[in-house]
């Protein structure tokens, strides 16, 4: 065991538990609230139903204990039966979500009554009515002043048609988090530039772009970085200024063209350098001030209101587990999740695989998840290199192994779906 590796789940915990909801709120309009936050309670502004309804249709009736009715009147959705009362004895053809007149006891299903030529209608045989029945009553579902949806809800389309309901166009929530994503090396040249020896191209920068539109982030491409300290410390302290986050990958290991850790520790707070993981270990954070000016190293405070710094191994793997399991829940935590939603969703499978070398560190395995009759199953991928991305981009989960395990078939491990919220 490593002494100053700090475990994942204990890093997990402290970023979930030092980072909060950011402050910043806004009205925004329905068709733009999927996957935000709301930012304070909605309140019900009136009942619902809003009056007295069939929830079939039918015929509302006047007098439970009868067999025939007269049928008097024609109520379809939309229509009102302002100023209608059903006399005893009558009956108002009725059509789902419409009002029922006053004076109605109970609506019928059509298919239990027979309608003469008269306009009589007769209740079948064996047809029992239960009083009151088929009536959607006034403010049964959702009562005038009353919390309709509470702060920290993550808006879903449900969510969202619940407040079409109640009529609202808007609802407060919390900005969306701003994040400006960088990629670092010299060696990096976007696709569609050709290679020239020792350069490849910059996968990190449009996978973690990506990912983060999909999830509703407000996202700046900030470019590669060379691998140079003062142009990324200024680049640093720029993106600072506009940002909420900064996600940046490559350059935090311990090569002596390894700079953004440096760099961060000069314009701002590296909190955390290193975890007992594989793939991830060089997984860094801290943050920069907003104040103006050079060189705030002395930005030392717990961070709230600061820009904080997320720095991703570049290992396209390991860019893809550290921002999946630790960059990823944070962002959700400061864009307003309670701790226990930011957390990454988790299951329990059972391995069909066998690992006879214990790994010393706590391992993110790429597997294919699948369902088995038995349950949930995971079975390795072949590529499992944290330089190969083929293999990630094949698998569809993360499988936990705890440091120093082997691996048996038929063993439990804690599974995290990939990409489980787009
Ligand atoms: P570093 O963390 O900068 O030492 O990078 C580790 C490995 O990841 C090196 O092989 C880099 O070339 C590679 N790498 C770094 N950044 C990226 C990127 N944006 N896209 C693809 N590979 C990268
Ligand atoms: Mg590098």
């Amino acid at each position: 065991m490593s002494q100053d590796l700090l475990d994942y789940h204990d890093a997990l915990a402290t970023l979930l538990q030092t980072h909060r909801p950011i402050s910043r709120t806004e009205q925004a309009p329905l068709a733009e609230l999927n996957g935000r936050v709301l930012a304070q309670d909605v309140a019900v502004r009136f009942d619902v139903p809003t009056f007295d309804n069939s929830a079939m249709d039918g015929y509302a009736i006047h007098g439970d204990d009868r067999r025939h009715w007269q049928v008097q009147h024609r109520i379809a959705a939309g229509d009102a039966a302002t100023g209608l009362t059903l006399q005893p004895g009558k009956a108002a053809r009725i059509f789902t979500g419409a009002p029922v007149p006053a004076g109605t006891t109970s609506v019928v299903m059509q298919e239990h009554v027979a309608r003469g030529a008269d306009d009589r209608i007769t209740l079948i045989d064996g047809t029992r009515i239960k009083p009151g029945q088929h009536i959607r009553r006034q403010a049964e579902e959702l009562q005038t002043g009353t919390t309709l949806l509470r702060q920290g809800q993550r808006l879903n389309p449900a969510t969202i048609g619940l407040l079409a309901i109640q009529g609202y166009t808007h609802a407060p929530v919390l900005a969306r988090l701003r994040v400006t994503v960088f990629s670092s090396g010299n060696e990096l040249v976007p696709p569609g530039q050709p290679l020239q020896p020792g350069q490849i191209y910059d996968s990190n920068r449009i996978m973690l772009i990506t990912w983060l539109r999909a999830l509703g982030f407000e996202v700046h491409d900030g470019g590669a970085l060379p691998d140079q300290l003062a142009a990324t410390r200024t680049a640093l302290q720029q993106a600072a200024q506009h940002s909420d986050t900064i996600l940046c990958s490559g350059g935090v290991s311990v090569g002596e063209e390894d700079h953004l850790k440096n760099a961060l520790t000069e314009v701002g707070t590296l909190i955390q350098w290193r975890l007992f993981i594989k793939p991830g270990k060089p997984f860094t954070w801290g943050h920069i001030g907003k104040g103006s000016g050079h060189g705030n190293g002395n930005d030392n405070d717990n961070g709230d209101g600061a820009c904080r710094v997320f720095m991703l191994p570049g290992n396209p793997v390991s860019s893809l587990v550290t921002f999946q399991q630790l960059a990823l829940p944070t962002l959700r935590r400061l864009s307003g999740l309670p701790i226990e939603q930011a957390r990454p969703l988790q299951l329990q499978a059972s391995a069909d695989f066998r690992r006879d070398e214990p790994e010393p560190r706590r391992e993110f395995v790429r597997v294919v998840l699948r369902q088995h009759e038995a349950g949930w199953q995971v079975t390795p991928v072949a590529q499992q290199g944290s330089n190969m991305l083929s293999g990630a981009a094949h698998a569809n989960a993360l499988a936990e192994t705890p440091p120093g395990a082997r691996v048996a078939p038929g063993d439990r491990l804690t599974v995290y779906p990939l990409f489980e919220l787009l």
